[in-house]
């Protein structure tokens, strides 16, 4: 009888060993597929992901850098693309902020050693200083001085960017493709109850205390790829705009019998 029992306990664990170890060996080749199924996408263009893009540009931050830096999935070529506007909008916002220890960091580590390397950089950014007719409030002529007009396409550009990984960070999905983002608007005028609703959104800090970036968003609940953001470079140059799904923008236009 006991003989028979302890036979029997041995099939037992042999049998649970057995379905043990092939229940292992299945989910060996699970996790092979679901990695496969799963393989990461890229952001911008969802070909396959072979590298991480830093949202914002890894470039904007002197060092030491900080550890809470966001990536997102990429490809190479969307990683790579874009590079010569990221410096543009460095520049930009860097030299537009003197007040800040950050940009000045940024300006003399990086900055102006890379631009006596590269001239070129200086070149775009002169073609950015035009000349400008100066008038007074009351539109009186007060002759021409040379205004600075930065290259919006190019800011564009990397604020796209910018949110568009952002978006990816956050919502875990890339923005659909028939979804556009508005044009910027840097440092707009705002009411005060527009500050009241961007300061009720929770501010994120890349670094310490956000010196060199921070944002705040919001996406819609019911469409969740329309979304509102605010920028801010070195606590001073903000940039505000919106992703919208273009079919909503459309019918959101008033159509000319409601005019
Ligand atoms: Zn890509």
């Amino acid at each position: 009888m006991l003989r028979g029992f302890v036979w029997f306990m041995e099939r037992v664990q042999t049998f649970a060993l057995n379905a043990y170890f092939q229940f292992l060996s299945t989910s060996v080749v699970i996790v092979k597929v679901s990695k496969k199924k799963h393989q990461l996408k890229c952001y911008l263009c969802n070909a396959t992901a072979t590298t991480r893009d830093h949202v914002p540009p890894v470039g904007l931050f002197p060092h030491p850098r900080p550890k809470n830096l966001i990536t997102v999935p990429a490809c190479e070529s969307c990683n790579q693309k874009n590079s010569l506007h990221d410096e543009y909008f460095r520049l930009i916002v860097a030299t537009s902020s003197p007040n800040s220890a950050a940009s000045l960091s940024l300006l003399h580590q990086r900055i102006l050693p890379r631009m006596k390397r590269r001239p070129a950089l200086i070149t775009s950014f002169m073609k950015s200083l035009q000349w400008a007719e100066i008038k007074s409030k009351k539109g009186i002529y007060l002759g021409r001085a040379k205004a600075f007009t930065p290259d919006e396409l190019r800011i564009q550009a990397v604020i796209e960017k910018i949110i568009r990984g952002l978006y990816y960070h956050h919502q875990k999905r890339a923005l659909p493709s028939d979804h556009f983002i508005e044009k910027y608007y840097r440092n707009p005028d705002l009411t005060e109850e527009f500050w009241k609703a961007i300061s009720s959104l929770p501010r994120r800090d890349i670094g310490e205390n956000g010196s060199v970036f921070s944002y705040r968003y919001a996406v819609d609940e019911q469409v969740d790829a329309n979304s509102f953001w605010f920028l801010m470079f070195f606590d001073n140059s903000f940039f505000i705009s919106r992703t919208w799904k273009i079919d909503n923008l459309v019918s959101a236009l008033p159509t000319a019998n409601e005019e």
